[in-house]
C-alpha cells in the first residue's frame, strides 16, 4: 500500500550516516540542509492519497511505477503517473521514488538475466521488487565508479579499495569496501542500490557485484555535497533550491556486510552490466526521466513567456520567434515520450519470467536517443531564456527583506517594476527564473541533464552500435548505386 508523507518522513529517522560540512546529520527531516526537500518528497507520497490524483498515481493500492506494464495502455498510464510527480516539483526532482521503482519492475520482468552458473540472483531480484512495492519504499542507486583515473579499470586503480568491491565472504554474506558516485537523493531514500551500469573490464571480478541495502546499514556513509537548500534565504528568494534540492552524495562502504539475499549479482562482470540493459530497467528509467524532462521544459518555457510579458517584449517578432523555438523544444521532448511508448517492445523475460510474462517496455531505439536529445537541448533552452531575460535577472534586491524595509521598499517598488507588474511580482518572477537558470542550483541541473544518463562518450557509442546503421547506410548506398559517371540514372530511360 502507498505510504503517507508522514510515514515516509518517519522512515528516514533511522540513524543513517549522512555527513555535511564535517558534521554528522542527526535527522535529515529536521536539518536545515534537507528538511524542505524531505517535505517536498513527503508531499509526493501524500498526492497518492488525494482524491484528485489517486487514480492516476496508483493501481491496486500501489504506485503505478512498480507495476510490470503489459500493454501500450499500461505504459501510457504509467507515464501519466510520472507526470503528476514531475509537475509537483516542476521537473526539478529527478530521482523521485518512481525512478528506481520502474527499474525494479524492469528486473521483475526479466529475472532470468540474474541467473548464472556461479550465482543465482533471480529470486533476490524478484524479492527486491516485491519489498519495494509492498513497502512503497524509496530506492536510489549509485552505479558509477569514482572518477579517480578513468583510463584504468576498477581493479587497477592506485589502491585496491577505491571502487566498491567484495573483500571477504562470511557466514550469510559478503563484506564490501570502497566508494561509488553519485548518490542523488540517497540521503532521502530507504534503500540504495550499489552496482555498475557501464562495462567493467574482464579482470574486475571483485568489483562486479550489485546489491541493495537499507540506508541505516552499519558502515554505509553518505558524504553530501554543498547544500543549496541550506544556502537559500527563503522560499521567496530561492523558490526552487530551497525546496527541491535532491542532494548528491558520495557513497562510502566502510566494511559493510551484505547478506546474500540482498545480492543481485556477484562476481560476474557480464551480469552486473546486463542487468540494466537486458532487462527493461534502463529503458524504464528513461521513461520516467523523459516525462520529467518534458515537464521541466514546459515549466522553463512558461517562465520565459512570463519574463517577456514582464519586460513587455512579448510582442516583438524576434521574441515571439524565440518562444516558438522553445515551444518546438517542448514538443520534441514530448514526442520522445510518445514515440517511445508507441514503439513499445515485448520483454524477453527468459525462462524465469513468471511475474513478467507478457511484459512490455518503451521502444529502446527512441528511449536511447532521448539521452542524446535531452543532454544537448537543455543547455540550449537555458541559453535561449537567459537571452530573453536580460540583466533583470541580476538586478534584484538581495532578498525580499528590502521590499519590507520602510526606506528601501519604496525605492525597490519605484525602480524594479514593469507595466502591470508590481515590484513584489516582478522580483518574485525574476528570482524564480534565476534559481532555475543561473544559480548554483541551476548549474547543477545543467550538469545533471548532461550526465545523469551516463557519460556521452559511452551512450553515443552505444547508439551507434545498437542503432540500425545498416539501414541508413543501405539507403545512401542505393542512391549511389542508381547512377554512374557517364550513364543516366537507373529507370530514367524507361520514364521517357
Ligand atoms: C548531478 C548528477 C547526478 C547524478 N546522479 C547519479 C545517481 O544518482 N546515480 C548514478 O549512478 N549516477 C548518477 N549520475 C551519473 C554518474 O555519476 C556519472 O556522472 C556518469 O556515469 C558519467 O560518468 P562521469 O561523470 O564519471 O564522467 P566520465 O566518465 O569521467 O567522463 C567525463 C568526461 O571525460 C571524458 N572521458 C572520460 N572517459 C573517456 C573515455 N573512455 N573516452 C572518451 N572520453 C572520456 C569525456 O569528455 C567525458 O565527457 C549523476 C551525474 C550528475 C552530474
Amino acid at each position: 500500500m502507498t505510504r503517507s508523507g508522514q510515514e515516509y518522513l518517519e522512515s528516514l529517522r533511522d540513524g543513517r550516516e549522512v555527513w555535511l560540512d564535517g558534521e554528522r546529520v542527526k535527522d535529515v527531516t529536521r536539518h536545515a540542509a534537507f528538511r524542505n526537500t524531505a517535505a517536498s518528497i513527503a508531499r509526493l507520497y501524500d498526492l497518492a492519497h488525494s482524491s484528485g490524483h489517486r487514480a492516476r498515481l496508483t493501481s491496486d493500492g500501489e504506485h503505478r511505477a512498480f507495476a510490470v506494464p503489459r500493454s501500450y495502455e499500461d505504459l501510457v498510464a504509467r507515464r501519466e503517473a510520472y507526470k503528476v510527480w514531475a509537475e509537483a516539483s516542476f521537473g526539478f526532482l529527478g530521482r523521485t521514488p518512481d525512478y528506481m521503482a520502474g527499474g525494479a519492475a524492469g528486473f521483475a520482468a526479466a529475472p532470468a538475466v540474474f541467473t548464472t552458473d556461479s550465482f543465482d540472483g533471480a529470486d533476490n531480484a524478484l524479492a527486491y521488487w516485491r519489498r519495494l512495492a509492498e513497502g512503497d519504499l524509496y530506492a536510489t542507486f549509485t552505479l558509477a565508479n569514482p572518477q579517480i583515473d578513468r583510463t584504468r579499470p576498477a581493479s587497477e586503480q592506485e589502491e585496491d579499495d577505491l571502487v566498491v568491491r567484495a573483500v571477504a565472504e562470511k557466514d550469510g554474506g559478503v563484506v564490501v569496501r570502497g566508494a561509488k558516485m553519485i548518490g542523488t537523493a540517497s540521503v532521502f531514500g530507504n534503500e540504495v542500490v550499489v552496482g555498475t551500469i557501464e562495462p567493467l573490464a574482464p579482470q574486475d571480478v571483485e568489483h562486479a557485484l550489485c546489491f541493495s541495502l537499507p540506508l541505516d546499514t552499519p558502515g554505509l556513509k553518505l558524504l553530501s555535497r554543498t547544500s543549496y537548500e541550506a544556502q537559500a534565504r527563503s522560499v521567496y528568494d530561492n523558490p526552487l533550491s530551497s525546496r527541491f534540492d535532491e542532494n548528491d552524495a558520495l557513497l562510502v562502504c566502510d566494511d559493510v556486510f551484505v547478506p546474500w539475499e540482498r545480492m543481485l549479482t556477484y562476481r560476474n562482470v557480464d551480469t552486473t552490466f546486463r542487468m540494466w540493459w537486458r532487462t527493461p530497467a534502463y529503458v524504464n528509467f528513461v521513461h520516467q526521466a523523459a516525462t520529467r524532462f518534458w515537464t521541466k521544459l514546459e515549466f522553463l518555457t512558461g517562465i520565459a513567456i512570463l519574463l517577456t510579458k514582464a519586460n513587455n517584449t512579448h510582442r516583438l517578432p524576434q521574441v515571439t520567434q524565440a518562444v516558438g523555438r522553445l515551444m518546438g523544444k517542448v514538443a520534441q521532448a514530448k514526442a520522445f515520450v510518445l514515440a517511445a511508448e508507441a514503439s513499445y517492445e515485448q520483454v524477453d523475460g527468459g525462462d524465469g519470467a513468471a511475474v513478467g510474462a507478457g511484459g512490455v517496455m518503451p521502444g529502446k531505439e527512441i528511449s536511447f536517443a532521448q539521452r542524446i536529445m535531452a543532454g544537448e537541448l537543455y543547455p540550449q533552452a537555458v541559453q535561449e531564456i537567459r537571452m530573453l531575460a536580460g540583466g533583470g535577472l541580476i538586478q534584484l534586491p538581495a532578498s525580499g527583506e528590502d521590499l519590507l524595509h520602510p526606506e528601501l521598499g519604496p525605492l525597490v517598488r519605484k525602480y524594479i517594476r514593469s507595466p502591470g507588474h508590481p515590484a513584489e511580482d516582478r522580483v518574485k518572477l525574476l528570482k524564480l527564473a534565476w534559481d532555475a537558470l543561473g544559480s548554483e542550483f541551476a548549474g547543477r541541473h545543467e550538469q545533471y541533464e548532461r550526465f545523469y544518463h551516463g557519460a556521452p562518450h559511452v551512450y553515443l557509442m552505444q547508439q551507434a552500435w545498437e542503432g540500425d546503421t545498416a539501414a541508413c547506410e543501405e539507403l545512401a548506398r542505393s542512391c549511389l548505386d542508381g547512377y554512374g559517371l557517364t550513364g543516366r540514372a537507373a529507370g530514367e530511360d524507361a520514364a521517357r
